[in-house]
């Protein structure tokens, strides 16, 4: 999906996507539940800071091509930026900025001591050889160098991006400053400095809203169906926990196309699969579908688990399922929110559902800082804790103030960054 920016005379260009406005709409209507103060308001509508760079790399053919990257940086009141780094042949400024914002309200909704920032390179990861894709980690990095660093603004993946573009981004760093600084990035590689359980954290943190909220609706996991939009990081790890509890996944789609198995999908083999080919193009044991025709077939449990907006006014009323767990990134446009909140479907907000990814990411900051690593015991437990505490605050601000579980999620988190805000005054 592309989102054309028309560069206005010198004003907000990231204002002027669609991305951009869907999360204004969002913020908007948490700040009105809020009463938030319009001073406070102006200054979180807009990010504080949005580079954009040139990054030309040599491609295997010998001609030279130039990439466009963006690092949006929406607010650091309470503690570093944070957040990952998109390859995407679609994404934009206003959508790297939309995404930012959502990481500030993410690690606040969690308690994190962390700010909101996202990374982009705006590219398709699928048409880059191992070689061209290190080439383009490492100029980003330099490029970007200004603006990031361990008590500034820490990346980590994204869609398109894993532990081995970090590891890059690590060394890039690190040999400009002249000394290994593994704390720049998160996610990166166990041996690298990375912490366990990261590459599996978003997934994992995914399905354990998806217990919370399926304890909350009456739902029995086991035995139950589920479908998800996306099988990369976040799809594959959530599809392999939610076996382990006894559902059936009976449908996932990537980018190659959606795949189909009524009687439960292989989901073990099919990630094996994924690993190797890096799409499902091509497994065996599930009939083929369009990609997107996943997201309406009837189950219990719908995991958007790939790009945004995919739920929309169109196609809002084919979709069949109890629970929506926004796995991806503003998969739902508010039209289609509004809808699926008449039909009663138990929405778990993106904002808490992928919020496991950025929980483990602090703590590989935290382990990195001093040096000193925990087992994977500790982090699942740590991981458990902190995301069920976020919940029950989302659920108990939506029951009290009869809101939207989206609009709860916002709130508690605009909440806090006000609140800090309010005590940091302003440095004017
Ligand atoms: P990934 O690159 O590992 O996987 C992306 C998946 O989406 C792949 O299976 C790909 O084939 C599929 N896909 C891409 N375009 C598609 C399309 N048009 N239709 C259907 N499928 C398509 O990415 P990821 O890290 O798993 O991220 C997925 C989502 O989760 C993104 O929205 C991301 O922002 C969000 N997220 C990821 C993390 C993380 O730690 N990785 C954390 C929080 C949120």
């Amino acid at each position: 999906m592309s989102h054309a920016v028309s560069p206005p005379n010198g004003e907000a260009i990231w204002e002027h996507s669609p991305a951009y406005q869907r999360a204004l709409s969002n913020f908007d209507a948490a700040a009105d539940v809020l009463n938030l103060d319009p001073n406070t308001a102006s200054r979180l509508r807009r990010p504080e800071r949005i580079m954009i760079v040139s990054v030309p790399i040599r491609r295997d053919n010998g001609k030279i091509e130039v990439f466009t990257g963006y690092r949006a940086q929406h607010n650091d009141s309470l503690g570093p930026y944070k957040g990952g780094i998109r390859y995407h042949q679609d994404v934009d400024v206003g959508e790297v900025s939309a995404l930012a914002m959502s990481m500030t309200w993410k690690c606040a909704l969690v308690g994190l001591p962390l700010g909101g920032a996202k990374g982009a390179i705006r590219v398709d990861p699928l048409s880059l050889s191992y070689t061209e894709s290190q080439q383009l980690t490492r100029r980003y990095t330099a490029e970007i160098g200004p603006i990031i660093g361990p008590e500034v603004d820490i990346p980590a993946p994204d869609m398109g991006t894993n532990e081995r573009h970090m590891a890059w981004i690590m060394d890039t760093y690190s040999q400009r400053h002249g000394r290994a600084t593994p704390e720049v990035v998160t996610g990166k590689p166990v041996d690298v400095g990375g912490s366990v359980l990261r590459t599996e954290s978003t997934g994992r943190g995914v399905v354990y809203t998806i217990e919370e909220a399926a304890g909350e609706v009456g739902l029995t996991l086991k035995g139950s169906t589920a479908v998800l939009h996306g099988f990369g990081n976040l799809g594959t790890y959530a599809a392999l926990e939610l076996v382990k509890r006894g559902v059936k996944v009976i449908a996932v789609g990537d980018v190659s196309g959606g795949y189909v198995n009524e009687k439960g999908l292989d989901i073990p083999a099919m990630f094996d699969y994924a690993r190797t080919h890096r799409t499902l193009e091509g497994c065996a044991g599930a009939d083929r579908i369009g990609p997107e025709d996943v997201l309406t077939i009837p189950c219990d449990v719908l995991v958007p688990a790939a790009i945004g907006h995919v739920i929309t006014g169109a196609n809002v009323n084919k979709l069949r399922c109890r629970i929506l767990a926004e796995g991806a990134n503003g998969p739902t446009t508010p039209d289609a929110d509004v809808v699926l909140q008449r039909q009663g479907v138990h929405i778990i907000p993106d904002i808490l559902c992928n919020a496991g990814g950025v929980t483990v990411s602090y703590f590989e900051w935290v382990q990195g800082g001093m040096n000193f690593f925990w087992s994977e015991d500790e982090i699942d437990q740590r991981l458990s804790n902190l995301l069920r505490a976020a919940y029950s605050r989302v659920r108990d601000f939506a029951r009290e103030r009869n809101v939207s579980t989206r609009t709860a999620a916002n709130c508690v988190a605009i909440a806090k960054v006000d609140r800090v805000m309010r005590l940091r005054g302003l440095y004017a």
